[in-house]
Order: C-alpha cells, then structure tokens, then sequence
C-alpha cells in the first residue's frame, strides 16, 4: 500500500458519521491528517467519533452536529474548523442518501427535496470552505474538493427518477467548479459509485429482508439481482479509497474528472 503523510493537512467530511464518510474518515486519520466530520443526528455523530477516538488515541479530530442543507449550520462548521485547525485543505462533499420513486410517484415537493439536497449538499460546504481552501492552494498546497456522487448520473434508473436527474445534474456541477476553481489551483473531483454497503443498505435490509436472511445472503442476492459483474456490493473503505486518492496529492494532476466504484455495472465505454 502507498503510504502517504498528511500531517499539517486538514479534511473536512461531510456526513462522516456513517458508512462511505466514517470510512474516507478513518482513512485520513491514519494518514496523519486533522480531520473534521459533520453529520445531523448526534448519537450516531458521537458513536462515530468514540469509534475513531478509539482507533486513533489522541487524534486531532472534531465532530460537529450539522445539516449540509442548513446554511447557517455550514457556516458554523466551517468557523469552527477554522478555530480549531486553522486551515482546511481538501472537503469531501459525501451526506446524503437516495430517493427510491418512480415519476408516477415523485410528488412536487418530492422533486424539490431530491434536488435541494442532491445540489446545496455541495454548494453550501463548498461555498463555506472555499476562502480556506483557497488559502491553502495560495500558500501551494495540495487543495482540493470531491463529491461522492453515483453512476445513476450516467445511467440513471426508472426507480430512482428524481436522484439519477439530479446526480447527473451534479456530474455537470463538478465539471463546472473544477473549471472556474483550475486557475486557483483548487481541483474538483467526484466518485462514481454503484452500491455500497452502509447504513442506507442496513436500514432497507432491516425493513426488506425475509425473517431470518442474513445480511450475507441479502446483499448477495441484491448483486445478482443488480447484475453486478464484481458479484457483491462495494465496501465503504472501497469508495473511501477512491476519495482519498482524489483528495490527496496523489492525484494532483486530476481535476473535473470521476472514478467509477461501481463493480463494474457501468455500460459505457
Ligand atoms: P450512510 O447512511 O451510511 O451515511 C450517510 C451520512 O450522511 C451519515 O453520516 C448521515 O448522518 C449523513 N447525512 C445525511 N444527510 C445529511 C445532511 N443533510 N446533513 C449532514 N449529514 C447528513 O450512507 P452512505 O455512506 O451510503 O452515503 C454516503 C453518500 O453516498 C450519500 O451521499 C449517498 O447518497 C451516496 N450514495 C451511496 C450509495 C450506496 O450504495 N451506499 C449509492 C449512491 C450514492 P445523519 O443521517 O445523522 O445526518
């Protein structure tokens, strides 16, 4: 495994109370970065925090109740990352969670809900953390955002109508940041990812599953229903491993670009 050190480096994480944004989490901790984790519901926040408390003893890291979609909120978390570490090198835009809705289905308000939280889940931690990340690339280092986004922006499903329109939407709204960000030396990526084991998946196995399927047997049988060529869903550290690549310095010559964690479900070229 390429080792590399983020010491003196700052990440922000979105949602990182959870799954794939626990995991990039963890991920940056072992390499030596500061790290700041938001997420809305403060149990799990605390759970999550203790569990990398655990991991990672005298951690420099921060947990912040916050909802993405709450500008005042953002603006909070964003100060008090700056109080604490004093600089934020790489924000990994990743709460959230999918919409399942045919279009016979998705009320009005459905739509507005799907597209307000699929765009201003990016748009206020971004436009929050930009005058740090902006510091941090004017001083020449490695400054950069990644969004977790879905390979539904490429090849959207009937069944998730609103989030394939609006992930494909927010496809466009990376390739747009990178460009207007590229001449500051900020770059801007995204995952694509297919499915990946987290909590979203936990919790519709608890509500589907038939009395007494495991969760082995339930996910395996999902991936066969999926089609997924890898034959089994992704795991959080999987993605993480994607986003810490995007966010790092290891691809510092990447911007306005994605990485497929999907299995290989994608049908494109
Ligand atoms: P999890 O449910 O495990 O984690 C989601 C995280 O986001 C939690 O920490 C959750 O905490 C937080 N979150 C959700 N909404 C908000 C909000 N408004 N403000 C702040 N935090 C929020 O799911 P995943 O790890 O799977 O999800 C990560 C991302 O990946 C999401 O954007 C999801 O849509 C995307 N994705 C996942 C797929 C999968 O198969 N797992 C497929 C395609 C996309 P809390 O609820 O406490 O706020």
């Amino acid at each position: 495994m390429i080792r590399i050190d983020l010491t003196g480096q700052v990440a922000v994480v979105t949602g990182g109370s959870s799954g794939i944004g626990l995991a990039t989490a963890e991920l940056f901790l072992r390499a030596g970065a500061s790290v700041a984790i938001c997420g809305r519901d403060r149990e799990r926040l605390a759970r999550a925090e203790q569990g990398l408390r655990e991991r990672h003893a005298d951690a420099p890291l921060f947990a912040m109740p916050c909802d993405v979609l709450d500008a005042d909120a953002v603006n909070a978390f964003a100060q008090q990352v700056q109080q604490r570490f004093g600089r934020t090198d790489m924000l990994v835009n990743n709460a959230g969670q999918g919409r399942v809705s045919t279009f016979a289905d998705t009320t009005d308000d459905a739509w507005r809900d799907e597209l307000d939280l699929k765009y201003f889940s990016i748009i206020r931690p971004t436009r929050a953390f930009l005058p740090m990340l902006r510091e941090a690339a004017a001083a020449g280092g490695n400054a950069s955002i990644v969004c977790v986004n879905s390979l539904l922006a490429l090849q959207p499903e009937p069944h998730m109508v609103a989030t394939s329109s609006a992930r494909a939407g927010v496809l466009s709204l990376v390739k747009s940041l990178a460009g207007e960000f590229a001449p500051e030396r900020i770059r801007v990526n995204s995952i694509l990812i297919g499915l990946v084991e987290s909590g979203q998946w936990r919790r519709r196995y608890e509500a589907g599953a038939q009395p007494g399927q495991s969760w082995e047997d339930w996910t395996a049988e999902l991936a066969r229903k999926k089609h997924i060529p890898l034959g089994r869903l992704g795991r959080p550290d999987e993605a993480a491993q994607a986003l810490f690549y995007l966010a790092t310095a290891l691809s510092s010559y990447t911007t306005g670009s994605h990485i497929d964690v999907s299995g290989g479900v994608a049908r494109h070229v």
